[in-house]
């Protein structure tokens, strides 16, 4: 294969080193954007071509995520959109330009979210990135037109992957691709370690739950692959996100054990878990202190509600 010097010769490197002898086979291309914020776009090899997982938030990311796909000399047999947050679709209509042969790949849940923007995320998006971002006429255009459902088996010739949907967790959809003969999991945000959870559209207990049974789901289960860090040996990315989110569900049920949370309550909830995850990242292009006080806030809001 093509080796140059780009993001993705780095990223390999990164892999190879958490990569057991067994998964060698698997050969996956990262190009991830700048921080803050970065999101990962993977090209994974299959004898039928890539297959593409997220195209990136905006059409100028998407184009240098391109670029450097094309570097690598293979065609790109399909594109997978995960998640229906904007960091994963944006920049899809320059990948559909880019490799028009294609197919688009995306759960019942998340075309639903595209289609409709019923979360608010692509007007606020196209509010704030202007020409840089797809309108939602752009969006409805471009729908991925091949439905994913939990259980289904996607072959692109020599490598196979396992359709896990994992509703409540990051988003309210959330698409996960597992390679069995690999022992890989592409988990989205569902397990990632060091990057600040999005807890807006979660359900804390789902996602948890999730979390903790996927070793046993997934017996097989070496390595993981997260939408916005380096790949993690699985059982290390699984043991890190139940401590984070647990972290939060620990905080919510003390700040709310009488029913009502204070200021104070909070601000102090906040500043321990900021003390807790001091180097994770930031998502959503929400600065991280206003995205763990967001978090809490949401949450709290979420459980008040259900009380
Ligand atoms: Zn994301």
């Amino acid at each position: 294969m093509l080796h140059l010097p780009s993001k993705f010769s780095a990223a390999l490197v990164i892999t190879a080193s958490f990569a057991s002898p067994a998964l060698a086979d698997l050969q996956v291309h990262t190009y991830s954007s700048p921080d803050p914020d970065s999101v990962n776009t993977y090209a994974i090899e299959t004898s039928d071509g890539l297959v593409v997982v997220s195209t990136q938030r905006t059409f100028s990311e998407a184009a240098n995520a391109v670029t450097r796909i094309e570097r690598i000399g293979l065609p790109v047999a399909a594109i997978v959109i995960p998640v229906p947050h904007t960091d994963h679709f944006g920049g899809l209509s320059v990948f559909r330009d880019a490799f028009p042969e294609a197919e688009v790949f995306a759960s019942t849940a998340t075309i639903r979210s595209l289609r409709t923007d019923g979360e608010g995320y692509i007007a606020s998006r196209k509010a704030a990135l202007g020409d840089d971002f797809p309108s939602q006429e752009q969006v409805i255009e471009t729908l991925p037109e091949n439905v994913l459902e939990n259980g289904d088996t996607l072959e692109f010739g020599d490598v196979s992957f396992e359709v896990i949907e994992v509703p409540n967790a990051n988003a309210p959809s959330n698409t996960m691709l597992y390679s069995e003969e690999e022992s890989t999991l592409f988990a989205v945000e569902v397990v990632e370690d060091g990057v600040t959870a999005f807890l807006r559209d979660a359900d804390l207990d789902a996602w948890i739950a999730t979390v903790e049974s996927l070793s046993e789901r997934l017996p097989g289960l070496e390595t993981i692959y997260g939408a916005h860090n380096a790949p993690a040996p699985a059982a290390y990315a699984i043991a890190q996100q139940r401590e984070h989110l647990e972290a939060y569900r620990s905080a919510l049920d003390a700040a709310l054990s009488d029913g009502v949370m204070t200021d104070i309550e909070r601000d102090q909830a906040v500043a321990d878990l900021m003390a807790h995850f001091p180097d994770h990242a930031q998502v959503a292009r929400i600065e991280q202190s206003e995205l763990v006080s967001l978090n809490f806030q949401w949450q709290a809001e979420r459980r008040l509600v259900s009380e």
